[in-house]
């Protein structure tokens, strides 16, 4: 019998039951009916399934959305602290000049967006902006680069490993987002100690070549294996809004929860529309929508970080709440999120106050990967510079 079903059938019984007389055996209250079967079951499952059929979350995505959320509100409380909520500051690192086509980004060359591309930040204004990030409770920091792919990109590498190292020598996680990268990379990259490799999806594999078409959707696929290969934790989501349908949140849903691992971030975007680009005219994906797609993911894979990420500044309190009470805890919080406006850090942490949530620390939960690494003494950043000093005196 699962979590849900014993709950409400022991407050029936109590509700029927007379002083004095024979307690009837308890009967199903007509609304659970609603609850498929397969929702159900995710409410007492103790370990995450990477075999959900297309069906199965359709079924738990259409769930009327007050027993949908209470489920995955349910399975939050199981898996993670559910008043704990990541701050991540996300920094590109070089703006612009993209050669791709994602036909919602300000970054690409294609678009004329009043964008002005740049070179690569140099690696000490990088590390002074993830110092600032911790300072002001960031304990994730990621850095974007507008980029098809890593190759021949020998020097841009050298210094993002530089960036990876020393953020961690912070004690924060490290993400990058970088375009597609091959195995070689993906190790080099764990070598220098990074946490994530972000790498959205975007939307389902049907609606994929309305929004992009200079790359595959097998392509992305194959750098998401590349990076769980080497032993980083995967962070790839999608941005709603595009003008996808329901069937192509669930088509996504269903590609990420079913894929060898599921990723440990899962960033849920609204998109921003951006003037100049083809979906610059679109409007906000309906809420409803947004939420439904958080408290499915949080059901599929209840162990993942689910990441509310950009569109965030358009969402009153209340709906940001409402999204993390449904499962989602994860933000963008600093002064920009790659090229978009952020809510910014006191503004989080007064909403936190109120609402009674705090900042999860640095690799605060299991699958966030280097707990062991920080365990085993991971070089703090003062701990590296007194090696630094060592070695160059
Ligand atoms: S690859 Fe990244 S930076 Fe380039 S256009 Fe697509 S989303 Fe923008």
């Amino acid at each position: 019998m699962t979590a849900l079903r014993a709950h409400s059938l022991r407050t029936i019984a109590l509700r029927t039951r007379s002083y004095g007389t024979v307690q009837n055996p308890p009967t199903s209250p007509p609304w659970m009916s609603k609850i498929p079967p397969v929702l159900q079951e995710a409410t007492t499952a103790t370990a995450p399934r990477m075999n959900w059929t297309r069906e199965e979350v359709k079924q738990i995505y259409e769930t009327p959305l007050s027993l949908l959320t209470y489920a995955s509100s349910t399975i939050h409380r199981a898996h993670h602290d559910p008043s704990a909520i990541q701050m991540c500051t996300l920094m590109n690192i070089k703006t612009g000049g993209c050669s791709e086509d994602c036909s919602y980004c300000a970054q690409s060359s294609r678009y004329n967006t009043g964008l002005k591309a740049t070179k690569m930040s140099p690696v000490e204004d990088v590390l002074t902006a993830a110092r600032n990030a911790k300072a002001n409770g960031s304990t994730r920091f990621c850095m974007g680069a507008a980029w098809r792919d890593m190759r021949g990109r020998k020097t841009s590498l050298k210094n993002i490993k530089e960036m990876v190292s020393g953020v961690r020598g912070m004690g924060m996680e490290v993400c990058v987002t970088l375009g597609m990268i091959d195995e070689h990379q993906a190790k080099e990259l764990k070598d220098a100690g990074l946490t994530a490799y972000n790498h959205n999806l975007d939307t389902s594999r049907e609606y994929y070549p309305n929004v992009i078409t200079t790359r595959s959707y097998d392509e992305r696929l194959k750098t998401l294996g590349y990076v769980r290969d080497a032993g980083i934790n995967v962070c790839s989501g999608g941005i709603l809004g595009l003008g996808e349908e329901d069937v192509d949140r669930i088509s996504l849903l269903h590609t990420v929860s079913s894929l060898p691992a599921h990723p440990e971030s899962f960033p849920v975007n609204a998109l921003v529309p951006i003037p100049g680009t083809p979906l610059g005219n679109r409007k906000m994906v309906p809420f409803e929508k947004l939420l439904r797609t958080i408290a499915t993911a949080r059901v599929v894979m209840p162990a993942t970080i689910v990441r509310l990420a950009a569109g965030r500044i358009s969402l009153s309190e209340e709906q940001q709440v409402q999204c993390f009470l449904a499962g989602a805890n994860a933000v963008f919080t600093g002064e920009k999120m790659l090229t978009t406006d952020c809510n910014g850090w006191e503004e989080d942490r007064a909403m936190f106050e109120r609402w009674g949530f705090y900042p999860m620390g640095s690799f605060e939960r299991p699958g966030a990967g280097g707990a062991a690494e920080a365990a085993q003494g991971m070089k703090t950043e003062t701990e590296a510079e007194g090696a630094r000093v060592e070695a160059t005196s």
